[in-house]
């Protein structure tokens, strides 16, 4: 529900936020503090797995503890000021104000079956300006701190558990901006996600979506993240590349095939290329013949995105039959391809479409919620 959108700075924001800081410093701090590393883990399990809004609520922990976690730190819990659900069912977007004022933050909550698949921002804004992106056309406001990114995470938990449902299984930094781009928090928050005492999540339910950032790809590897990694590459040409990602200009289509190759050969895991498909420019079949060409050789999957309605167009949004089209003629050069279902277009929170929040206020997807 919404609550307030008037941008804020909130009480006690100078303290830095518990979630924000790294496990090792977390750990040494807390031996500053005269604490063993089972209190840690007892400290954790409040925050990540019972939800506590307040230190006070510690019941389990000293209250010379508690007085001293407070006067250190801010809980970091991000306030929710929109949260709508897909007339479906299948999707749920989150509008997170950040604690200084800056922006509006937006996450989607991805239901199916098995999975609950968190896809998280990690950037107010981004500043790589690929065109079919609302969050490029914000520019990059700030990167998100670790506190944030976790944040996201810790709210969507606690909307799944008081709807008694599991926790997150999956998640996705593919929400607001270049995760790679702000390596350190991005970097540390999987540590996070990462730890049994917090998420537990393996490396294989954890992805990263970059535009294509080689030098921070071949930091994953050189910092054993073994994450699963996700290639936005969305044409075939530099040529076209260029206009539409313009990171390609830096790191071309060449650059982004062969350090693919080494992510395999580094960490065992394939890489998805993702593939936006934009009607009359990258979905015919003498495109497919040059991904084609590009891939030879690579175990990889490519995930076809039939373009989501945004400002960028909507005329180019692909009719159904030609991206099935697309599809198997990728089948037929074998090449693993797969169409990514778009869940939560109607609440703007498909591939793209975020920033919706903070770039049309007055939107009706923002007044409805
Ligand atoms: S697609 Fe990703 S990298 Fe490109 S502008 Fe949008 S958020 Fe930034």
């Amino acid at each position: 529900m919404q609550k307030n959108v008037s941008p804020r700075v909130h009480a006690g924001h100078h303290l830095p936020e518990i979630t924000g800081i790294s496990l090792d410093v977390l750990e040494r701090k807390l031996r500053e503090f005269g604490q063993s590393a089972y209190r840690m883990r007892q400290i954790m399990n409040w925050i990540y797995h019972k939800h506590v809004h307040a230190f006070d609520d510690m019941s389990n922990l000293s209250k010379n503890l508690r007085t001293t976690l407070s006067g250190n730190f801010a809980l970091g819990r991000l306030e929710q000021v929109a949260c709508v659900k897909a007339e479906k069912g299948d999707a749920a977007k989150f509008g997170f104000e950040l604690r200084d004022g800056a922006g509006i933050i937006e996450s989607v909550l991805l239901y199916d079956d098995r999975r609950r698949t968190a896809c998280i921002s990690s950037q107010l804004g981004c500043n790589l300006g690929c065109v079919f992106c609302e969050t490029g056309r914000l520019g990059l406001l700030r990167n998100l701190t670790q506190g944030e990114i976790l944040g996201q995470l810790l709210a969507m938990n606690e909307y799944l558990e008081k709807r008694g449902d599991k926790s997150i299984t999956n998640v996705v930094f593919m929400g607001m901006g270049e995760a790679l781009a702000n390596f350190r928090h991005f970097r540390n928050a999987v540590d996070y996600l990462m730890h049994p005492d917090a998420f537990n999540l393996g490396g294989r339910r954890i992805t990263v979506s970059t535009a294509g950032v080689v030098p921070s790809i071949e930091r994953l590897m050189r910092e054993k993240l073994n994450v699963n990694l996700a290639i936005s590459l969305n044409t075939y040409s530099n040529e076209l590349r260029d206009r539409l990602m313009p990171i390609n200009k830096k790191y071309p289509i060449e650059q982004l095939i062969e350090v693919s190759h080494r992510y395999f050969e580094h960490t065992g895991r394939r890489v998805t290329f993702e593939y936006v498909l934009i009607k009359g420019e990258n979905d015919s079949d003498a495109a497919a013949a040059a991904l084609k060409k590009h891939l030879a050789g690579l175990t990889c999957k490519v995930n076809v995105i039939p373009l989501n309605n945004c400002d960028y167009s909507s005329e180019k949004t692909p009719a159904k039959a030609d991206v099935v089209r697309f599809v198997k003629k990728l089948h037929s050069f074998d090449i693993g391809a797969t169409i990514r279902t778009t869940r939560g277009n109607d609440i703007f929170g498909a591939c793209g479409q975020l920033g919706h929040l903070l770039l049309h206020k007055k939107s009706a997807a923002y007044q409805n919620i």
